[in-house]
């Protein structure tokens, strides 16, 4: 049985992650400020044997009683709107210093770590698709550096820990992911699409609508995480993951009022700064490594995001 160290385990993913490494047969702490995770995303494994939730900011070191064999990195806010505005350096600071305090963490449990970084790193990007050796376009100043950048950072701090204190590292590059547990207040697209048709209310479309992204159904980013992790010792990443099918965010409006049907409307509201134009991985990499692709397309990962929300929405709506 492996002990597992999820940090953001309150989160989208981390909850996610820490449901299927529980129901593996792993013992897991889940590690959260529940800052923009939530307790209630990790109710269906709270009372099991081997799961324990540890509060933490991970700006703060963290010991551990416990042997640690992997840490999966998770935590930061995510959504534009969490990490923009007055959440900015709170977001600089868990990339960095949480890089380094779970990093001083693997370290001293010799422990394998992996990264969740982003498809942000490669910024408004200048090639398309993306390859993980395309080096980015990043406006250092602008209101998203506090993510890209931190990211950025990690993943450098990540690789130096690497080859000065030969830390077994692992870093994906994660792409729009979505699915059940996401926040639906975090502002993210694919949530605010489908609760605002759920609701009745306005679609809210950034811009033209025509910028693109590849969104990713939850589990198959996860497969892919746990495969990584697992991975033999000298492979280190970065790799990236999603879902190349590509769609523009107004496809993607329409896709979902037509999945909910009633009577939203569509508006257009400003683009925010920085917003990137064009996404979408190149996963050569992970098909070939790993032999993974993803296995849930838009149209079923809509519906079972869907059917997710609408729960959500008749037990919460207050
Ligand atoms: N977006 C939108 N309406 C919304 C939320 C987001 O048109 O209600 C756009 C946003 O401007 C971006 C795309 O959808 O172009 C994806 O946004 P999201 O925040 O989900 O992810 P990210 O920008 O990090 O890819």
């Amino acid at each position: 049985m492996k002990t597992i160290l999820v940090t953001g385990g309150t989160g989208f993913l981390g909850s996610n992650l820490c449901i299927r490494l529980v129901r593996e047969g792993n013992r897991v702490l889940c590690v959260d400020n529940n800052y923009t995770g939530s307790l209630q995303n990790i109710a269906e494994i709270a009372g099991h044997k081997n799961f324990r939730f540890i509060a933490h900011d991970i700006c703060n070191p963290l010991q551990t009683e416990e042997k640690i064999d992997q840490i999966y990195n998770l935590a930061c806010p995510a959504s534009p709107p969490a990490y923009q505005g007055k959440h900015a350096i709170a977001t600089t600071k868990t990339c960095v210093f949480g890089a380094i305090n779970m990093l001083e963490l693997a370290k001293k449990n010799q422990a394998v770590i992996l990264q969740a970084s982003t498809s942000e790193v490669y910024g408004d990007s200048l090639v398309h698709p993306q390859t993980e050796n395309y080096r980015g376009n990043v406006n250092p100043v602008g209101i998203r550096a506090c993510y890209n950048e931190g990211k950025r950072c990690a993943e450098s701090l990540f690789f130096d820990y690497h080859r000065q204190d030969d830390v077994a590292i692992k870093v994906v590059r994660v792409f729009n992911t979505y699915g059940p547990k996401m926040n639906p207040n975090d502002g993210r697209v694919v949530s605010n699409f489908i609760c605002q048709a759920l609701l009745g209310k306005d679609i809210t479309i950034y811009g033209s609508g025509s910028q693109t992204r590849s969104f990713c159904y939850v589990d198959d980013t996860i497969e892919l995480m746990i495969r990584v992790m697992n991975s033999d010792k000298d492979f280190t990443g970065p790799v990236n993951t999603g879902n190349p099918g590509e769609f523009t965010v107004k496809e993607l409006a329409e896709q979902v009022l037509a999945k909910v049907g009633g009577t939203s409307k569509i508006v257009y509201k400003d683009l925010p700064s920085d917003d990137p134009c064009k996404r979408c991985p190149d996963i050569s990499l992970a098909m070939e490594k790993f032999g993974w692709k993803p296995t849930v397309m838009l149209a079923e990962g809509l519906d079972k995001t869907i059917a997710y929300f609408k729960t959500y929405i008749q037990e919460y709506k207050g």
